[in-house]
């Protein structure tokens, strides 16, 4: 059978993988890519129901289409997976979908790569890998499988109603955790939140979104993390956008918890860090607004002072006096939900791309075998790469460098003539 050949193969048909196409589309490079599932599948199907995007319409889009209706609101998961799927439609972007990338080698003894797909082999001289950020979950060994409770991952959350009936144990306070225990907690669970070290920007400051602040402050385009540490950012487009704020959670019904640390004869013990992990939310939360005053002073804005956002309410009870260990069935959890963050599976990518400990081993995605890309992994380039509109620049970055990688290639095609006429 014919081996079908590609320029470049882009494995992943989420918004890094349409990204992708379209900047290879406009370069025109010829390419193809190859989706397991639907457009958009993990924004369909890989998400909680309720999930609307973090970012308001106006911010989380790429540049070249609006999402219908409201710019300023929030718009659901199913709408973003539409917008992606209509994206692609527009741009015409040859996406194939129901085909599963099995393994990508590099070929032997001439240039180029073979992948071996649910539907057959296919050669290219380019792999971009967009196959996400958020791949494989990761929950902590802490409480034993044996334990008899309920353990699932935030991957795996859709609603209150699929949890066992009784209190609920979320791990985690990012954006997943909190908005997965607020949504508990308003279903009448009792809930307990293990909140770690976080960020928590304002949703909203002197009338504009936070993400206006993070653009006109050029936060996105940072390069590194600020810190070493792994810090989680809570925010929240849920119920038409607030500012997380763990104390108003609290205030709501939640008890607010350590991080979770160690299990033992059905007791789970918590970290004694709960209050410095809220106040270095708060100190983050009160930064921004900072350089938001510093901005509009600077600038000369007329955007409407705020002053009551300076207000940190009184420390709650569970601030006050810390629950350091809780024995789940007296305090009746039936379920733990762990909102533990992501790991990558890069194990179809069978190049060497990758570090001792298996990371990608790239600089702004263009990895270290000649000719592999990666899209859409956190902090590719910059803070906003595994956002939306960020994986939409890099992928104009990926892009480039394949033209640049082509350059160099076709210099022995175009001498090859003239050396034989000589
Ligand atoms: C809960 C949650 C909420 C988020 N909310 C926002 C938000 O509001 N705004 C924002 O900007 N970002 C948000 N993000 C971050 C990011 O935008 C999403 O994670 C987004 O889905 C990443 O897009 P991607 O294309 O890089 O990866 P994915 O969406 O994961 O797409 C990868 C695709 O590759 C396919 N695939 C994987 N392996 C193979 C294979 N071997 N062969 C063929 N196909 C394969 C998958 O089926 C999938 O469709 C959120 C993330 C999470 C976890």
């Amino acid at each position: 059978m014919p081996v079908e050949k590609t320029e470049v193969l882009v494995v992943g048909g989420g918004q890094a993988g349409i990204a992708a196409s379209e900047h290879l589309g406009r370069a025109g490079v010829q390419h193809l890519v190859l989706e397991r599932d639907r457009i958009a599948e993990r924004w369909r199907s890989g998400r909680w129901d309720s999930l609307v995007a973090n970012g308001p319409a106006w911010h989380d889009r790429f540049p070249g289409m609006e999402f219908a209706g409201n710019p300023d609101a929030f718009p659901g998961k199913e709408a973003v997976a539409d917008y992606f799927a209509a994206y692609a439609a527009k741009i015409a972007a040859p996406v194939r979908c129901g085909v599963t990338v099995h393994s990508v080698q590099r070929l032997m003894g001439r240039p180029g790569f073979r992948a071996e797909t649910s539907q057959g082999v296919i050669e290219a001289n380019y792999v971009v890998a967009a196959t996400g950020p958020f791949q494989r979950p990761v929950m902590p060994q802490i409480v034993p499988d044996t334990a008899e409770i309920m353990q699932i991952h935030s991957a795996d959350y859709r609603n209150p109603a699929q949890l066992q009936a009784g209190a609920v144990l979320v791990v985690g306070a990012g954006s997943s955790g909190a908005q997965i225990a607020d949504e508990l907690n308003r279903a009448g669970r009792k809930v307990y939140l293990s909140v770690g070290p976080h960020g928590r920007p304002p949703r909203s400051y002197r009338g504009r979104d936070f993400c206006w602040w993070l653009g006109v402050l050029n936060k996105w385009d940072l390069e590194a993390p600020p810190t070493t540490d792994h810090v989680t950012i809570a925010v929240s487009g849920a119920n038409g956008g607030q500012t997380v704020e763990f104390r108003r959670l609290a205030a709501e019904g939640l008890t607010l918890v350590g991080r979770a640390a160690s299990f033992a004869d059905g007791t789970l013990h918590f970290a004694p860090d709960l209050v410095q992990n809220v106040r270095r939310g708060d100190a983050d939360y009160l930064s921004v607004l900072g350089e938001a005053d510093a901005y509009v002073i600077r600038n000369g804005l007329k955007l409407p002072a705020e002053p009551q956002a300076r207000l940190i309410a009184p420390d709650p009870a569970c601030m006050t006096h810390p629950i350091l260990s809780l024995n789940l069935a007296a305090a009746g959890v039936t379920s733990i939900v762990w909102a533990t963050g992501y790991g990558l599976d890069y194990s179809w990518l069978q190049v060497a791309a990758f570090d001792e400990k298996n990371q990608p081993k790239h600089q702004r995605g263009v990895s270290a075998e000649p000719g592999v890309y990666f899209m859409g992994l956190p902090w590719q380039s910059r803070r906003g790469s595994a956002f939306i509109w960020g994986c939409w620049q890099d992928a104009k970055i990926v892009t480039d460098h394949i033209l640049k990688l082509r350059s160099y290639l076709a210099y022995e095609t175009a001498r090859q003539p003239a050396a034989a006429g000589a």
